[in-house]
């Protein structure tokens, strides 16, 4: 068989150790210089190329490595700098832009399209002046052919893609216009550095609405085709749908494109790809961590068998996934034995180029079935529900009339108090085994009562415990439920240096006892106020894990919805009138495509309704969503049948609370009135001002009063003064209506 070619769009590049958030953190603290910052950088590069080499990859993506963020580098080279920062130079500059600096705000954090990656958002105003400085990237290409040679396909970010991520001042057109030039000089660049092909990504180009960019597209790429070495263009993260007749007959050589999402496939089939381009089959899933199943490459290889050029790849940039599953030896063998992180989807990658077949591949997924057998009673369960197990039991009105009453405007927080140095420590001493669950949990307790206090002291009418025993509102679940692996290894790039590690969902998921009762009765047994119980919703757990690819999502989100709604019982048996069921990444588990976009909110809606249908008519059931723009959604976040919403609004400027009043939202919601990323406390008179305005779009019972979002990242002090500045403008706003 022929040897087909293998490729890459991107490596982890944080370090197998996590070595640049390390260096990050002690530059900034100024521990160390930064000469010793981009050695550490460079070495993280240079493991990456040497194991993509080792491995033997074909033609390995360079360049794509970050000190922070992939998309705030390319802004940088093509100087598109914001006018507030323009008098700062050199790195300051970067992490200025990345994290702003003496009072001057950093650019906004943004998801990158549907992953939980974050990248800045460039924003270009009328009066920047593009100007090219590739220096760095050219050096980063150059090393990087020293150790890889010929090899070395330089990654470079997509003119187009580029501006629809910014928020821009001018016509995209006519700011396409001033950059296309600088992009034709780093081609050429390239080209005189002896670069055989280039990566263009343009992953814009699988959303909706490009006929639009069409004009665009074509004129760019004519250009950019003349410039320099060939191009491979670049997309992932789904299908190229409409576009795809137009987007494969621009001039580049090689088209590459995801085919584990959307239906790459079918578009291929049917038009074909024109005479002498070649294919670039991104068939190894970049964004889970299963090793690829033969069954599944093999169909799609053959089925693309007419097709003269392939080449084998990941779907995407490997960033989305771990370095190394092999680390992972304190899991099941079974287990471990189908998972896949970048340097095992490295090493699918050649299997597939060379057409064979990995050790022991078939053998793993059959020790996986075999250990893997599922969960008779959690799957009994599911085929027993009925459309009333999605329905609270009476309607909203009827079931409010039977629920906690409060005074006007009632006041609390979203869950999560300081998670200070000390309460890490204490944490980081019982998962070490250096104090006994006894020591632990009264640690955890001291908390408790402290926050407790404070929020009696502050006047709040619904008490949260503070969530000090969770180091992360997934994980927390994730360690206590059946069907959940944690890596110890498996870090990822959330932003900047802030990394996650995602939980690995690989089975029938169950609750094997209470999750947060004992905290919950705690709390409340520190005041007579009621206290909240506080649980992450079923989406939410699904979307920041990576899940199972056997069964359907929505099987596993009604899994966990099950082991929530368990909870909620055991909640309400011991006391909780009150229960939040967070769900913040509920609107960012939306399709990319706007087609698919119903499908994903009927089953998302319906397992939070899972979660929450079986509670009493006396519990009023809280959600907590972090993200603006719910226009759009509004039928869905409606659907949820909440009985109280808080929302983040502080930062949006009502912009939410405007449309969800405009749509006839008829029950409670909490818009944020402190904006929990910033070290500002808000003052009296402006909280004043914003609950006045409120009640402009909502009837006064509707409102309630809360910050944006959890205070996990704030210290004592900064909440203290907030929180006693929002109580205070409720007494008053409270005296304003009694007069
Ligand atoms: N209850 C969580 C907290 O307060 C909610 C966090 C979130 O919305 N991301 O920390
Ligand atoms: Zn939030």
């Amino acid at each position: 068989m022929k040897k087909t070619l293998t490729q890459t769009l991107g490596y982890p590049r944080i370090g197998i150790d996590r070595q640049l958030k390390k260096a990050l953190e002690s530059y900034w603290k100024g521990k160390i210089e930064a000469q010793s910052l981009q050695q550490t950088f460079h070495d993280v590069q240079e493991q990456g190329w040497r194991e993509q080499l080792q491995v033997g990859i074909d033609l390995i993506g360079v360049g794509d490595s970050t000190l922070y963020d992939h998309v705030l580098d390319w802004t940088l080279r093509l100087g598109l700098i914001p006018e507030r920062f323009r008098d700062i130079e050199g790195l300051d500059l970067y992490f200025a832009m990345a994290r702003g600096a003496q009072g001057i705000p950093p650019l906004k954090l943004t998801k990158w399209y549907d992953t939980n990656y974050h990248y800045l958002v460039p924003e270009i105003d009328d009066g920047v002046l593009p100007e090219a400085d590739f220096t760095e990237f050219l050096d980063q290409v150059a090393r990087a052919k020293a150790i890889v040679g010929d090899r070395a396909v330089p990654i470079v970010l997509g003119p187009i893609t580029l501006l629809s991520l910014a928020n821009l001042e001018q016509p995209m057109a006519d700011v396409l216009e001033k950059i296309i030039p600088l992009y034709e000089d780093l081609l050429q660049a390239l080209d005189a550095q002896g670069v055989t092909e280039v990566q263009i990504h343009e992953p814009r180009l699988v959303l909706d609405e490009t006929s639009d960019l069409k004009p665009l597209y074509k004129r760019s790429f004519e250009r950019l085709a003349k410039a320099g070495p060939p191009i491979n263009l670049v997309t992932f993260f789904d299908d190229l749908g409409e576009a795809y007749p137009w987007v494969v007959e621009l001039p580049v050589s090689a088209i590459t494109l995801d085919f584990t999402r959307g239906d790459n496939f079918a578009l291929v089939q049917k038009y074909g790809l024109p005479q002498g381009k070649t294919l670039g089959v991104g068939i190894v899933d970049g964004r889970n961590v299963w090793r690829t199943r033969a069954e599944q490459t093999r169909e799609v290889l053959d089925g693309l068998g007419e097709i003269e050029d392939l080449r084998v790849s990941a779907s995407c940039s490997l960033q989305f996934v771990p370095y190394v599953a092999a680390r992972e030896d304190h899991m099941p063998q079974q287990l471990q034995g189908v998972l896949a992180f970048a340097n095992e989807k490295l090493a699918e990658i050649v299997a597939l180029g060379t057409g064979s077949t990995e050790d022991g591949l078939e053998q793993a997924w059959a020790d996986y079935r075999e250990f893997a057998t599922g969960d008779s009673e959690t799957r009994a369960r599911l085929e027993q529900l009925r459309s009333d197990s999605f329905a609270r039991k009476t309607p909203y009105e009827e079931r409010r009339a039977k629920q906690i009453e409060l005074p006007p405007f009632p006041l609390t927080t979203i869950g999560s108090f300081p998670q200070t140095a000390e309460v890490r420590r204490l944490r980081g001493r019982f998962k070490r085994k250096e104090i006994s669950e006894a020591e632990y949990q009264a640690g955890v307790d001291a908390w408790i009562a402290y926050s407790i206090g404070a929020q009696e002291a502050l006047g709040m009418d619904v008490l949260v415990h503070g969530e000090f025993e969770r180091s992360d509102m997934v994980e927390y679940f994730a360690e206590k439920m059946n069907g959940f692996a944690l890596t110890r290894f498996g870090w990822v790039q959330s932003y900047g240096n802030r990394y996650v590690r995602p939980p690995i969902i690989w089975g029938d998921v169950r609750r094997t006892s209470a999750m947060t009762v004992r905290e919950f009765k705690k709390a409340q047994s520190f005041t007579e106020k009621p206290v909240k119980g506080m649980l992450t919703g079923p989406v939410t757990i699904l979307n920041w894990s990576y899940s199972r690819s056997d069964i359907p999502r929505e099987e596993v989100a009604f899994q966990i919805a099950l082991a929530l709604r368990d909870e909620i019982v055991d909640l309400e048996a011991a006391g909780a009138s009150v229960i939040q069921v967070d769900e913040p990444a509920l609107r960012e588990g939306l399709p990319l495509k706007r087609a698919r976009w119903e499908d994903y909110l009927r089953w998302a809606v319906d397992a939070f309704r899972l979660a929450t249908g079986g509670a009493r008519d006396e519990t009023q059931v809280h959600t907590h969503m972090c993200y603006a723009e719910f226009g759009d959604i509004y039928p869905a976040i409606d659907r949820l049948n909440a009985d109280v919403i808080s929302i983040e609004n502080a930062r949006s400027g009502d912009q939410t609370l405007r449309e969800l009043a405009q749509y006839g939202y008829g029950r409670e919601l909490g818009p944020g009135v402190y904006d929990v990323h910033s070290a500002n406390i808000p003052d009296v008179e402006h909280i004043k001002t914003r609950l006045r305005a409120y009640a402009k779009h909502l009837r006064p019972e509707q409102i309630w009063v809360n910050p944006d979002c959890g205070l996990k990242t704030r210290n004592w002090d900064e909440v203290l003064a907030s929180l006693g500045n929002i109580a205070e403008a409720v007494r008053a706003i409270r005296e304003e209506i009694e007069a």
